[in-house]
């Protein structure tokens, strides 16, 4: 792609000779990859020491350098090499097959179209809010670390992630830095004839154009929407204003620019995708633009391309509880719904159904995640407990299935181990495990890494402590000097914190559920347990409240006025904005990641498995990833597997905070061998490093997804669209006369009996006007106890003398379980369609039972 020189200031008036060597430059500086792999950051430093420690951002290094500089360093022979080895290696990263080549090179998987509203990929590209982008982020790393072939689309925002200060009473203050495009490592994406490429979408009475970014993360293209356009009216201009801002009108443009302008800029590039794979639901709007386009394309009405297309689509919900969907007033989507409903394929109110749970129900409000999981063929929660919790909110899609049948599967989430290790962490790993580590499979590091001995495990652990005491008393001294602290105060910075104490970490947006005041329930057994004189404690807390919610704000306050008290002022900090980039130096150097949020509330969390590969330890809450993560050999764990509602239990879960830390923790990490190790401690940190890092990697996530989700989803999805194909029209077809006739089905009397050992089930089933084809008669039973359910298929015998379309099913089992836990019930079938997430009907068999 050429590099449009209006777009970027740096390039104007470059001398012809320059032009060689920035482009060069530019190559790597526009590059992400620089967010995780660090091969090239002394290149960066030796072009301008000064620019590289200030920013760490080598877009800001290359367009800040004078000609002269550039004039220098294009003579220096020993750089050109340096540069041409760093530009040689990209390459050689992004043309290699990868896992993905070498596992699946033989598959069919043409692309996957990724979409989140958010991506945290660093500090240099402020697209996130919170865990949703952070995770978004680690999965493109990922992605493009196992050379999956991902595009992916995003907003972006004139206004990202808010910047957090405090005012001298601890309350917060957001300021919002504007993003200047021309500032951040982006390029415009051309059109062929030269000009800036442009999206329209039909919002009421106009059409907006959307400019197109590109951000290069590895060989992944993340494409960024952006309204920000002189063509648009002002109030449009402003759609990207601001992540998550401006109310719910401008919340449900954003979504439509995401998902109806992302679709149309895949169609644009012409590129060939099987998945679209909706990170949350707010993206949801693909899905039907998709099926509209290739209703267009193959002359077919909507439905019936929905019937094609919907395989190809992937829903993964983050929400552990209804409320925590994204819905929209009735009318607001009706009015916004107006240019995209002229098909007659899909009329307003089947749209309008699609986000209800009652598809009658006029009063129920638009829900985004209703629209995902009626127009996706797979849907996924992010941890194992996730995924249970998940499959009862959206039960009520599926009415009489059983909750165990929602079709809800999981895929825990993961951390992109290279952006969050820390350089000693990254040094003891390539010498156990290989440079390639986090580029395959990771099922051989655990045995690698319980390999490593006492006295390497604790030196890591030193090293990495005392970086995070440099690092907070840096960012204390020039946070006093904000302040205009005299210089005695200033002065003391080099008194807080030990780096031989225990360090405790605990960093999250705060907000109620998370708890972030759990460890504030006792206040002075906390600062006992701090400033103890022989075995002291110390902590490093972060964390933002989002701007509209006081509590959480008062619970920064609380900790702000605690971290002052005089007893503890050296043994606690509140770092002030917490992002990416502190999140990076916390992780790498606590002992002790804490983590309290209110179960079920904490659908995976990830900024524990953030401190895995760094040797750092976890205690928290069974909820989330640590839910099944969690062994006594590991870490720590906080309640009782169980959810609770009644008001004293956080007092309960406080008291069993305490004691761990007073009787367990802290003693474990300073019970000292002779040479000054303690044995227990380190043992742990090997544990948790060998089993959990791997295993809680994005590499395993982005693997998982892979292999469980996009190739299966891929192959049905080719399967009906293949040109000539009627797997859609045939399921169709077969979707309307079930529902036709679905009421017509009723039951004759079922007969037990009892052949020598088996139990022997038959049932008659009258079908109306649906043909013995298109249902399955099914034997069930539910889970008890240790008995796992049963689903047995019944077989149909012959007709039914005198009844019209009347059967005999029977079936014969051989079961310890008694004859009254077996209900038969009638469901769709079809040899291509995926029950019940396609259809969901069914019909329990209810009469007479004779034994
Ligand atoms: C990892 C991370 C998160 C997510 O943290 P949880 O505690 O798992 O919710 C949020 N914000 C930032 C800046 C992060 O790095």
């Amino acid at each position: 792609m050429k590099t449009p020189r209006l777009l970027m200031p740096y390039l104007r008036d470059l001398p012809a000779d320059l032009l060689p060597l920035v482009e060069q430059i530019a190559s790597l500086a526009m590059d992400l990859r620089w967010t995780w792999s660090h091969a090239g950051d002394a290149m960066w430093k030796i072009m301008d020491p000064q620019l590289w420690e200030q920013s760490e951002n080598p877009f800001v290094v290359l367009q800040n350098l004078s000609y002269e500089r550039l004039q220098t360093l294009n003579q220096n022979k020993e750089f050109r090499q340096y540069l041409d080895h760093l530009v040689k290696a990209r390459n050689d990263y992004c043309s290699y097959g990868g896992w993905f080549g070498e596992v699946h090179g033989d598959v069919k998987l043409r692309g996957v179209a990724y979409f989140s509203m958010e991506y945290g990929l660093g500090k240099a590209l402020p697209l996130y809010a919170g865990g949703l982008g952070v995770l978004a982020g680690d999965y493109l790393k990922a992605a493009s670390d196992l050379a999956i072939p991902i595009t992916a689309i995003g907003l972006l925002y004139q206004e990202g992630y808010f910047r957090q200060m405090l005012d001298t009473s601890g309350w917060q203050l957001e300021i919002y830095p504007y993003n200047d495009s021309s500032s951040l490592p982006l390029r415009p994406l051309l059109a062929h004839n030269g000009t800036w490429l442009s999206i329209p979408i039909e919002l009421p009475g106009r059409t907006v154009q959307l400019h197109v970014w590109v951000a290069q993360v590895g060989r992944i293209n993340l494409y960024l929407l952006d309204s920000n356009n002189p063509l648009n009216n002002a109030l449009d201009r402003g759609i990207t204003g601001k992540l998550y801002g401006g109310g719910e009108e401008v919340r449900l443009i954003q979504e439509i620019v995401l998902g109806i302008g992302g679709w149309r800029l895949i169609e644009t590039l012409e590129l060939a995708i099987d998945i679209c794979h909706l990170n949350e639901g707010h993206a949801a709007f693909v899905t039907l633009e998709r099926a509209r386009c290739f209703a267009q394309k193959r002359q077919i009405d909507f439905q019936e391309a929905l019937w094609a297309t919907r395989p190809g689509n992937l829903f993964t919900t983050h929400t552990p509880v209804a409320a925590g969907f994204d819905t929209f007033p009735r009318e607001l989507v009706m009015k916004y719904s107006q240019p995209y409903v002229k098909d007659p394929g899909m009329p307003l109110e089947e749209l309008m159904a699609f986000g209800r749970s009652n598809r009658q129900d006029e009063s129920e409000p638009f829900n985004m995640a209703y629209l995902a999981a009626r127009t996706c063929g797979r849907i996924n929660g992010v941890s194992r407990l996730h995924g249970q919790v998940s499959r009862n909110i959206f039960q009520k899609l599926y009415p009489r299935w059983p909750e165990r049948e929602v079709p809800v599967t999981h895929v825990t989430n993961g951390v992109h181990v290279p952006s969050w290790d820390s350089p000693w962490a990254d040094k003891i790993w390539t010498l156990f495990c290989g440079k390639g580590r986090w580029l395959g499979s990771e099922e051989a590091l655990a045995a690698e890494i319980r390999k490593l001995d006492d006295t390497t495990l604790w030196t890591l652990c030193g090293q990495e402590r005392a970086d995070l005491i440099r690092y907070v008393r840096q960012r204390m001294q020039v946070l006093l000097g904000q302040r205009g602290a005299d210089m005695e105060a200033v002065n003391q910075v080099d008194r807080i914190l030990d780096p031989n104490v225990l360090t405790l970490g605990f960093a999250r947006r705060f907000t109620a559920y998370k708890r972030p005041n759990l460890l504030l329930h006792d206040r002075e057994r906390l600062a006992r347990l701090l400033t103890r004189v022989d075995r002291p404690v110390q902590l490093v807390v972060a964390g933002k409240a989002h701007p509209a919610d006081n509590e959480g704000k008062r619970f920064i306050q609380e900790w702000a006025q605690f971290s002052s008290r005089p007893d503890v002022r050296n043994h606690v900090v509140f770092l002030e904005d917490y992002d990416i980039a502190l999140a990076q130096e916390m992780v790498q150097g606590v002992d002790v990641w804490i983590n309290t949020p209110r179960r079920p509330w904490e659908a995976s969390g990830t900024s524990g498995m953030k401190v895995l590969a760094n040797g750092g330890l976890n205690l928290s809450e069974l909820d989330g990833w640590w839910a099944e993560a969690y062994t006594p050999e590991t870490g720590w764990a906080l309640g009782d597997g169980h959810e609770h509602h009644e008001p004293g239990w956080d007092a309960v879960e406080a008291e069993q905070l305490y004691h761990l830390l007073e009787k367990e923790i802290v003693p474990m990490f300073y019970d000292r061998d002779a040479s000054g190790i303690p044995g227990t401690w380190v043992a742990r940190m090997r544990a948790s490093m060998a089993h959990l890092a791997p295993q809680f990697s994005s590499n395993r996530m982005v693997r998982e997804y892979v292999e469980q989700l996009y190739l299966p989803a891929a192959a049905t999805f080719q399967h009906r669209t293949t040109p000539g194909s009627s797997a859609a029209q045939e399921l169709r077809q077969w979707d309307e006369q079930l529902k036709k006739s679905w009421h017509e089905i009723h039951w004759g009397n079922l007969i037990i009996s009892r052949d020598q050992e088996d139990w022997v089930f038959e049932v008659p089933v009258y079908l109306g006007g649906v043909s013995p084809e298109f249902v399955q008669i099914q034997l069930y039973a539910d889970p008890v106890a240790e008995e796992p359910p049963v689903c047995e298929t019944m077989q149909r015998g012959d007709e039914i003398p005198g009844a019209i379309n009347g059967y005999l099913y029977k079936s014969r089992l051989n079961t310890d379980r008694v004859h009254t836990d077996f209900t038969p019930r009638c469901v769709p079938y079809h040899p291509d369609a995926h029950i019940p997430i396609e259809s969901h009907l069914i019909h329990w068999w209810i009469g007479i039972m004779a034994p």
